[in-house]
């Protein structure tokens, strides 16, 4: 992609200039005059595709994605395959063609098996859940879900992870088994904070309120309605904004406010297109024929059971629930051995290529390599050899995984310049306490770190890492920020011998997101 990019660059072009239709034209020029290698047409296909599922021109985005299938070999172009074709499924589902769609999930999970790719397994399986969700057969979307689980730890996106556990509480929701549901909706929770993606908190908040009206406590769920607002106001996806007004007006016609209700009821209709996904069809007809009941208008009542009664038939036609079945799962069952081997061959890979490569690793230990050029920390790829090297001298050591405290409202609302200063300044008391032998420091990403300590305890780690929240919360950030403190977060976890560097970061990271949950500005052991 980055060929392609300077390609056009320089043909004096710039694809950031462009938006809307003009898009659309621009790539096709791309693919014409500028893409050599089927690759690169390819490229400009999907991002084409993008443009027009914008538009609505679904079907004209099926057959690009399409036609940059094509273009592309296995096994050489594995990687692209599989992005494009996860593309694709989402344009079939929008377009109903669920047994197409499904195809392609097999497909896909398929490859991202033998291609050892286990988010895109996992997002295939996903896809078969939502079909089984849709077709209203929860408990066995479940399943599908109950697979994602498994491997949990293997999945290396958050956003994903997430997503399914979204999905797991909402069949629980579904099949009545509510302290299930809210014990995974508290995960969720404290996920969304790491994760930072409106539709997915607005998501949690969906779920969380659709379990409080299942518990009858209406006005707490109408309580948690008025505040969604704070963390996900203005959100671009109307499907969410119309699924929680839909909740607000079930719960204000349970407490008597039947007025009200129809009122909200009547606008979000009109909010609603019709070419709304079927599930937000349905669930709209559910409530109109729900509210109509409760005002005795019982002719109306029925049009709308009708019509709702329409769409689950019709989704019950097109979703090939018999294929979803136990053939299926078995199929996905015999996977599990190889997911696995994919994964223990990932650590293994990681204690292998430290024995062959660890001279040249140690030989390459070059600064400007491995180094992070704002903060001068270790880098990621540091890291890696760092990690490969303590798994083959099996030194035990503790892992601390730190994030700056609402760092992106610095960057909002001081600028850019601001926080990398902040990112600078955070990185030198990390060095400063962390300049001990055997202490490592880390920029992991944006503004979160990671510290390594060897041979460390639990509790020496915990206590390292509360004297660290001290020192950021007691720096004098005034200078730099005003008025403004600043704080860290912190999870701890020591590894377990023999366990890959992966999982101990999963439950590193798992301790961060509760000490934001908890409030922020503390320290979580895991
Ligand atoms: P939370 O307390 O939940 O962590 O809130 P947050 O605002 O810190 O959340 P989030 O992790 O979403 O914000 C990280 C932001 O950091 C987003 C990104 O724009 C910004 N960022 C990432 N890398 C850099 C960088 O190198 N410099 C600057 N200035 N900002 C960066
Ligand atoms: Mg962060
Ligand atoms: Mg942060």
């Amino acid at each position: 992609m980055d060929r392609l990019l300077k390609k056009i660059s320089d043909a004096g072009l710039d694809p950031s200039s462009v938006s809307g239709e003009e898009a659309i034209t621009f790539w096709e020029h791309i693919r014409q005059h500028i893409a050599v290698s089927p690759q690169e047409k390819a490229r400009c296909y999907l991002i084409s595709a993008e443009y027009r599922n914008k538009f609505r021109q679904n079907q004209l985005s099926i057959d690009e994605l399409k036609n940059a299938l094509a273009l592309l070999n296995l096994p050489d172009d594995a990687e692209d395959i599989i992005t494009i074709k996860n593309n694709l499924c989402d344009r079939l589902v929008e377009h109903g063609h669920y047994s197409d769609a499904l195809q392609e999930y097999i497909e896909i999970s398929t490859l991202a098996v033998k291609y050892s790719s286990i988010d895109d397994y996992a997002l295939a399986v996903l896809g078969m859940g939502n079909l089984c969700d849709a077709y209203g057969d929860h408990a066995r979307a479940l399943r599908y879900y109950q697979k994602i689980d498994s491997i949990d730890h293997a999945l290396s996106s958050r956003t994903l992870r997430l997503r399914y556990k979204l999905y797991m509480v909402a069949c629980l929701t579904y099949l009545n088994r509510i302290s299930a549901a809210e014990s995974l909706l508290k995960e969720c929770d404290e996920l969304s904070i790491l994760v930072s993606d409106k539709v997915l908190t607005g998501q949690v908040i969906l779920y969380t309120v659709q379990i409080l009206r299942r518990k009858k406590q209406y006005m707490q769920a109408l309580h948690t309605l008025a505040n969604a607002h704070l963390s996900i106001g203005g959100i671009r996806a109307s499907w969410l904004s119309n699924m929680l007004r839909l909740e607000q007006v079930l719960c204000l016609s349970k407490i008597g406010k039947i007025e009200l209700a129809s009122m909200l009821l009547a606008s979000t209709t009109n909010r609603i297109q019709q070419n709304a996904s079927p599930v937000l069809l349905k669930k709209l007809y559910d409530t109109l024929s729900y509210i109509f009941t409760q005002q005795k208008a019982f002719a109306q009542a029925l049009t709308y059971e009708k019509k709702s009664y329409r769409i689950e038939a019709d989704l019950i036609k097109s979703i090939p629930i018999s294929d979803l079945g136990s053939f299926q799962l078995r199929r996905l069952a015999r996977f599990e051995l190889q997911l696995k081997l994919i994964m223990s061959e990932q650590e293994n890979r990681e204690l292998k290529e430290t024995t062959e490569n660890q001279k040249n690793a140690v030989a390459q230990l070059q600064q400007d390599v491995f180094t992070d050029p704002l903060t001068q920390l270790h880098n990621r790829r540091w890291l890696e050899v760092k990690l490969k090297d303590l798994l083959l001298h099996e030194t035990p050591f503790a892992f601390l995984v730190i994030d700056i405290d609402h760092f992106k409202s610095i960057n909002d609302e001081l600028s850019h310049l601001v926080g990398d200063k902040v990112i600078v300044n955070v990185a030198q008391e990390l060095k400063n306490q962390f300049k001990f032998k055997g202490a490592s420091c880390v920029r992991f990403g944006g503004e979160e770190f990671l510290i390594i300590v060897e041979d460390s305890t639990l509790e020496r780690a915990e206590m390292l890492a509360e004297q660290l929240r001290e020192r950021i919360f007691q720096f004098r950030w005034y200078d730099i920020l005003g008025e403004r403190g600043l704080t860290i977060s912190i999870g701890v976890t020591l590894h377990k011998s023999g366990e890959n560097t992966q999982r101990t970061f999963y439950r590193a990271d798992k301790a961060l997101y509760r000490a934001k949950a908890n409030g922020r500005n503390q320290v979580c052991c895991e």
